[in-house]
Formats: C-alpha cells, sequence, structure tokens
C-alpha cells in the first residue's frame, strides 16, 4: 500500500478524527451516566430519610428511641437490602445506626458522624476503604423539640458496576465503529479518486505522437471535471505549439532546397572553369562538400517533418520484406567493398509485410549505411530477415567499433551524435537513426539496439507481418 496516496492519507486523518470524537464522546457519555445514575439514588435516600423523619420520628418523643430502632428493621430491614440508616441526635447521641450489609460493599462503622448543621437536609458521597457510600440526610425536628438527622445510604457499587459495562461496550463498539467507517471511508475515497486514475492514465498515455487525443472529461461538475477540462485545453496549446513548430522545419527545410540547388549548380560550373588557381579549386571542393551536407540535413528534416504529419506515407501495399531488403543490400554493396567489409544477407524466406516500400527501404539503407561507417576496414555485417510470430525481424549487426552503454538510449534522438567529430568526418548528422525510428512508428513497428563497445551493435526491427487477406504489391 502507498502510504504517500492521497486515498491513504485522507483515510488516516479521517480515521485519527473519528477515533477522537469517538472517545471524547465516550468520556462524556461515561461522566453523564455517572452523575445521573448518582443523582438518582441520591434521590430515592432522600425521599426515604424524609420518610423516616416524618412517619417515625414523630412519635420518637412519645415512643421511645428503642420502638423508632425497632420500628426501621421491621420497615426497612437496612442489613438485608444493602442500605445504610443511622439516626442522630442534635447532642451527638446515636439513636439507631444500622448494621453491616449483606454484600459487605462498606463497613458501617467507619461512617464519619454527620455534621450537625442547621440545614433542612444534606448530601454526600462517603469514600471509605471498603466502597464508596452515597448518603442524603434529612434533619427533623426545631428548636423546642429534640432535633435529629437522619441519613440514608447506599453503596456505589451498583452504579459502578452498570459504568464499567457501560465502559466496556463502549470499548469494543467503538474501535468496531471506527473500523466500519474507515472502511467505509476508504471504499468512498477510492471511488471518488478513481476518475483521478483514469485522468492519468490517459494522460500517460498522450505523447506527441497521438496529441490529438484527448483526457476523458467527468461531466460531474466538480473539481475533477475542470482538471479534466483544463488538461484538455493544455493539450490543445501543446498540440498548437508543436505543430506550428514542425510546421516551420517542413517549410523552412523546404525554403532551403532550391537555394542550395542552385549554389550547388554555381559552384560546380565554377570548378569547370580551366584557368583556376589549384587552391582554388580545393576550397570549390570543399564547399561542395559541404553544400552537399547541407542538403543532405535539409533532406533528412523534411523527411522526418514529413513522417511526422503523416504525410510520407505515400503507399500502402504487401510485399516481400526479405526481398526488399536482399534487393537493398546488393545495391549498397558497393559501399562496403570500398571497405573491403563483408556484407552477408540471410533472406530466404518470404516475410511479407505491409506498408510504404520506399520508406522502408530508407529503413535498411539507413541501417547498413551506419554499419558500414562504423565498421573498419575489413569487417564484417551480417543482415538478416526472419519470422517469429506474428512478426518479421530484420537484423543488421556488425563487428564495429560499438556504441558506449550511456549513449545507447540516445541514437534515436534527432541531431544526436555518440562522437560529434568522429561522426561528423563519416558525414552523418545525427538524424538517420531518427527517421528510421519514425519510418518504424509509422508502420507499427519498434527498433531496437544492442551494442558492446569495441566488439559491434546490433538493430533489430519487429515488424507486424502482413494480414493474409492483404493484397501483395509490386516489387
Ligand atoms: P549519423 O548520421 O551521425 O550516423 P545516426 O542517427 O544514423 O546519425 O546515428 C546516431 C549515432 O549513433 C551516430 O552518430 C553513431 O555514433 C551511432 N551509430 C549508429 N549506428 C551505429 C553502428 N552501426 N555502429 C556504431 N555506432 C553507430
Amino acid at each position: 500500500m502507498n502510504t504517500r496516496s492521497l486515498s491513504f492519507r485522507l483515510v488516516t486523518w479521517y480515521a485519527g478524527l473519528l477515533t477522537i470524537v469517538f472517545v471524547l464522546l465516550g468520556a462524556l457519555t461515561i461522566i453523564f451516566l455517572r452523575h445521573y445514575l448518582e443523582a438518582n439514588l441520591l434521590d430515592i435516600q432522600a425521599r426515604r430519610a424524609q420518610q423516616i423523619a416524618d412517619t417515625l420520628l414523630t412519635a420518637a418523643s412519645r415512643t421511645g428511641d428503642a420502638v423508632v430502632a425497632g420500628e426501621i428493621e421491621d420497615l426497612y430491614s437496612p442489613e438485608v437490602n444493602d442500605r445504610f440508616i443511622r439516626i442522630t441526635r442534635a447532642d451527638g447521641h446515636v439513636v439507631y445506626a444500622s448494621g453491616k450489609p449483606k454484600d459487605a460493599g462498606f463497613d458501617p462503622s467507619r461512617v464519619p458522624p454527620p455534621s450537625l448543621t442547621r440545614d433542612k437536609g444534606f448530601q454526600r458521597k462517603e469514600s471509605l476503604p471498603s466502597g464508596s457510600l452515597l448518603i442524603a440526610a434529612r434533619t427533623y425536628g426545631d428548636t423546642r423539640e429534640t432535633r435529629y438527622i437522619v441519613e440514608v445510604g447506599v453503596s456505589t457499587a451498583r452504579t459502578e458496576a452498570t459504568l464499567s459495562q457501560v465502559l466496556i461496550m463502549l470499548a469494543v463498539g467503538l474501535p468496531i465503529a471506527v473500523c466500519v467507517a474507515v472502511a467505509g471511508g476508504f471504499i468512498l475515497v477510492r471511488r471518488a479518486l478513481k476518475p483521478v486514475d483514469r485522468l492519468s492514465h490517459k494522460a500517460e498515455e498522450i505523447t506527441q505522437h497521438n496529441l490529438s487525443e484527448r483526457l476523458p472529461v467527468m461531466r460531474s461538475g466538480d473539481e475533477l471535471e475542470r482538471l479534466s477540462l483544463s488538461l484538455n485545453l493544455m493539450i490543445s496549446r501543446l498540440e498548437d505549439a508543436i505543430q506550428s513548430s514542425k510546421q516551420f522545419v517542413a517549410d523552412a527545410s523546404h525554403e532551403l532546397r532550391t537555394p542550395l540547388a542552385v549554389l550547388r549548380g554555381e559552384l560546380e560550373s565554377l570548378a569547370q572553369e580551366a584557368q583556376l588557381k589549384s587552391q582554388t579549386r580545393e576550397t570549390l571542393g570543399s564547399m561542395l562538400e559541404e553544400v552537399d551536407r547541407l542538403a543532405e540535413i535539409v533532406e533528412g528534416l523534411l523527411a522526418l517533418s514529413r513522417l511526422d504529419t503523416g504525410e510520407a506515407q505515400a503507399e500502402w501495399v504487401r510485399f516481400d520484406l526479405a526481398e526488399l531488403a536482399a534487393t537493398t543490400a546488393d545495391q549498397i554493396s558497393l559501399l562496403a567493398e570500398d571497405k573491403n567489409i563483408t556484407l552477408v544477407c540471410e533472406a530466404s524466406t518470404n516475410v511479407p509485410v505491409e506498408g510504404d516500400r520506399a520508406r522502408l527501404k530508407q529503413v535498411v539503407v539507413n541501417l547498413l549505411d551506419n554499419a558500414i561507417k562504423y565498421t573498419p576496414n575489413g569487417g564484417r555485417i551480417r543482415m538478416k530477415i526472419t519470422r517469429e510470430g506474428d512478426y518479421a525481424l530484420l537484423d543488421v549487426s556488425d563487428d564495429g567499433i560499438g556504441i558506449p552503454p550511456e549513449a545507447l538510449s540516445h541514437v534515436f534522438k534527432r541531431f544526436y551524435r555518440v562522437d560529434g567529430s568522429r561522426s561528423r568526418e563519416q558525414g552523418g548528422a545525427g538524424l538517420g537513426l531518427s527517421i528510421v525510428k519514425s519510418i518504424c512508428a509509422a508502420h507499427g513497428a519498434q527498433v531496437e539496439v544492442a551494442s558492446v563497445p569495441g566488439k559491434g551493435s546490433s538493430f533489430r526491427i519487429r515488424q507486424p507481418l502482413a494480414r493474409e487477406s492483404a493484397a501483395l504489391g509490386p516489387s
């Protein structure tokens, strides 16, 4: 799981906040519940104290303390009912005090004597070592009569038991509630962010070759709709910018062609004049070479811009790649012979492909031309055309100088040359392989390179075979 993803961070925040809210709510519930239960208990005890005062103490002056004590035992049985009852006279004499309760929830002998106040009643919570006691007291009598303080109490053990049950419920229930909420939140966040995933996948697919495609727009009226619309506008602007730069290269190279041809013609006619000094003739020769190089670059650029705009595929026919490669190798073998290089072509089987013959021939020419350029005298070049599954494979390998590993990923870039000066001596401008790549892309083919410096290089074109139904074009 990606811990830096938006969904993970959102859900973590959500879970944290939810836990804090639930814990606070739980704590408040316990505090309020305790308060409510204790207030209720005290209320009941106060009413009972009042009842004792009203019914028993009114007659106490007549009946005597012993009768009052007996009646309390009979009517309320405090020990059996786990209650505390104590009647104290204003002079501190204890008229009646209940004994140990049945459940031993508190020790009545340790309950401190009541404060002899003039108030009608009071309440208190007594924390004894054996347990806490909630006591409500009522006073009875006035200055003329004997004053009594009636205390009725009950242990907090039951309230505590109820509270601990609620606490257990909360301790079990809250984590479950948080887990369920987090799982729900996770599903919701994932669903909400799914369109973002789709957007980014589509955006990754869009390259300079398919800039006319657009991102899917969710008509949801939210931020994602705005984002997809803005990204689409940005792609449109990029498309326009790339299109105009391609157009510029196409126009510029087209416009340069004619003046270069005129320049070449004039230089040639100048060079033919008889009375020229030998140094002037040499200068004219090197000028002609440079004009040729320039013309080659212009032709390369024009070819690339035509491929970019899709104008290049003048024809689309089915033909035998093996036959095309063999014929091309035959035509180019003179160049190899000049350098005493052995050029072997293994192309026996029929390998039908579809496309523009002239462009694919250019691929073979560029690869063989490079192999010859970058293989020293006496070297060996091997070209092989085979079928592999649904693909035609064209391999060109040499035992030349090779390409350093760090340059391998760049050789198909425009104007890239491994060693500028060396390549320039060979007459290369760094456009040959980018033309190969563009032609391959236009034919749905891929080009790969492998090389070991000092040992040689090998280029492989992998092109889909022609479908059976496609017509065989002229060879
Ligand atoms: P260039 O016209 O300069 O040859 P390319 O685009 O055809 O340009 O090739 C780019 C670079 O790749 C060349 O400068 C060269 O250094 C290297 N390269 C291409 N083919 C080979 C090969 N068969 N052997 C060694 N290096 C090669």
